[in-house]
This record gives C-alpha cells, structure tokens and sequence, in this order.
C-alpha cells in the first residue's frame, strides 16, 4: 500500500513547497511538468521557490496527455536526473508527470490547480496511447500540496466536476459490492467506506459549494483527496470507478473530448443509481444543486449518443462486473433507462 506522506490543502499552503521538498529529502534537483497555462498560474512560482532553496530545477511543458508526451518526459528524466518529479496542473499535466515519474522509478508530488477529478491524489493515471481507455496504475503521490488561493481562480465548473466525480461513488461502491456478492471479487470495506465517506461529506455540504468560496473547495478537495487515498488502499480504481465511469469512458469514445469527466461520470451515477434501485432523484437534486449538468442536452449530446454509450459500456472494461453485466439490457432497455431519469426526453 503506498500512500502519501505529506497532504497539505489550503490558503497560500504553495508558499511551504521548498520546506516541504527538503524536508522529504529532495534537496538537489527537481523537474516540473506543467502545461504552458499551469506554469504561469503556479508551475514559475514553484520553480522560483525550489530554486531559492537551492535546488536545481527544470521545467518541462506538456499539452496532453499522450503515450508521446510521457516517453517525452521520460527522456527528459534520464537527461536531468532529477530527485523529485512535480506534476503543477488539472488532469493531464499530473497524468504526465505520475506516469513518466512510475515509470522512471522516481516520487512525485502533485501540485493540482484545479479540482476537476480525483486523479490528483490517485495512484492510477489516465493515457491516451495504451491499449486502455481508463486509468491505469501508476504510483501515489508522495505529497499533495493544494493551494486553494490557486484553484478557486480555475473556473467554477471544474470544481462542480469534481463534486460529480466524488457523488460518483456511490454507485462505485454499489458496483463492488455487487461484485463481492456475485463473483465472490476481492472486497476492500475499508477501501469502500473512506470513498463512500468522501461522496456523502460533498453531498451534505451541498450548499457550501453553492457560494463558489475556499471554504467549498477545501471540502471537495479532502473529499478528492481521501478517494484517491482509498484507491491506494484497494490497489485498484474499484472504490472509485464503477458502471457510472464505464459509461463515462464509452461517451469518450462516442464523443472524444465531450464535456468535462466529472460531468460524464455524473449524469451517469444517475442512470446507475437507479438500476441499483438507489436513491437517484436525491442525487439529481443534489447535482442540481450544485450546478451540475444531468441531461444529456446539458452536457452538449443527442439521446442517440447517450444510449450508444449505455449500449458500449459493458465492454469497456469486461473484467469490472457491474450492474450493467447483470442486467444485460438492450436498446429499449437503455433508451427507457435514459428517459425515465430525465437523462433525455
Ligand atoms: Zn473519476
């Protein structure tokens, strides 16, 4: 179980970085990967403050997050030799930067600026150019160091996103348990609970994140941070990725590039929610609530892409049993599924 050392979230907490990294040991040399945006935003900050504390720096700028772009920073790795890799962005800068770092066989600490998903704090990295189209496992952060004064200045809609991905959960864990009952899977109680812990803390601060202050993101951000702590603990994405991600992963494919990964998985939990026989309405509220999208028009798409995905999601990933492996349904199945949650109309 590797877990990380040192957490840290709140006001101007980017201030301590060079503390931090000293006092993990990393006193020589670091490399940064951040994406031309995040460098400005927190990415030159950190640099300066390494390099104050004496430490040699260099940056590394990527746009994507594709099997190029970590063989890219790999070959970086091996030029630099750094001690300590940094991962200073929103998904696909720590995607990179956890990745390339697992592979070279050096730490990382995740430096997120924005809140949009849980892979800030995850072992598992998403890639484009794996033979997958989910995450797979890579390394846990060492330390995450998430400055709320920099994330609130990343649009509000990121932040909803990760609330839907944290909601997501319940159905995660809907799914695991399903698996425990009917192919008698590996199941992590205390894996599940911390990640069922994090959706319900969001959902009863519902109207925290309503007023768009620090105070909201600080929730979300524990909340993030304690499922991907609970992946560590599992070994696996299982707590945290159920028929609600599959769903999401096949619009990938349906759709590349439509809406945000927390808006996906939401609408899908949803959908999930009530072919579990779950409270979905409760959960519809509370997207709602926060302002998060749950129809398909919201998130940009026709009813014909969301039944196409519902109809592909089994077989994204036909190891991960799920409700949607029991049920079986098939188009008319999907398409009343989607109707009767309000997904389409
Ligand atoms: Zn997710």
């Amino acid at each position: 179980m590797q877990l990380p050392r040192e957490v840290i979230v709140g006001n101007h907490v980017l201030d301590k970085i060079g503390e931090i990294s000293k006092g993990l040991g990393f006193t020589k040399s670091a490399l940064i990967i951040a994406g031309a945006k995040t460098n400005t935003v927190a990415g030159k900050k950190v640099r300066r403050i390494l390099e104050n504390e004496g430490i040699r720096v260099e940056t590394c700028l990527v746009e994507t997050a594709k099997l190029k772009d970590v063989e890219a920073v790999e070959a970086q790795i091996r030029i630099t030799k750094p001690q300590i890799v940094f991962g200073v962005g929103g998904g696909t800068k720590i995607d990179v930067a956890k990745c390339s770092s697992a592979r070279s066989q050096i730490p990382f600490i995740s430096v997120p600026t924005t809140a949009s998903h849980d892979g800030i704090a995850s072992p598992l990295s998403s890639i484009q150019g794996f033979d997958k189209p989910y995450s797979v496992m890579a390394q846990s952060p060492l330390a995450i160091i998430a400055d709320t004064k920099i994330i609130i200045r990343a649009p509000w809609k990121l932040a909803v996103s990760g609330c839907e991905d944290v909601i997501a959960k319940f159905t995660a864990v809907k799914d695991w348990q399903l698996a425990r009952d009917e192919k008698d899977e590996y199941y992590g109680g205390y894996a599940s609970s911390l990640a069922l812990m994090s959706a319900k803390h969001v959902m009863m601060n519902a109207n925290l994140m309503r007023k768009k202050n620090e105070e909201g993101l600080r929730v979300l951000l524990e909340a993030l941070i304690s499922c991907g702590v609970s992946m560590s603990i599992a070994g696996s994405s299982r707590p945290c990725s159920g028929s609600e991600h599959m769903f999401s992963h096949a619009l990938e494919v349906v759709r590349p590039n439509c809406a945000l990964h927390g808006e996906r998985c939401g609408v899908g939990t949803i959908m999930m929610a009530y072919l579990h026989g779950a409270n979905w309405k409760r959960m519809r509220e509370v997207f709602r609530r926060v302002g998060a999208p749950t129809t398909a028009r919201e998130l940009g798409l026709s009813k014909r892409d969301i039944v196409k995905a519902l109809s592909l999601a089994c077989s994204i990933r036909p190891e991960r049993y799920t409700i949607l492996n029991k049920l079986s349904l098939n188009r008319e199945g999907y398409e009343h599924l989607a109707r009767v949650t309000g997904v389409i109309d």
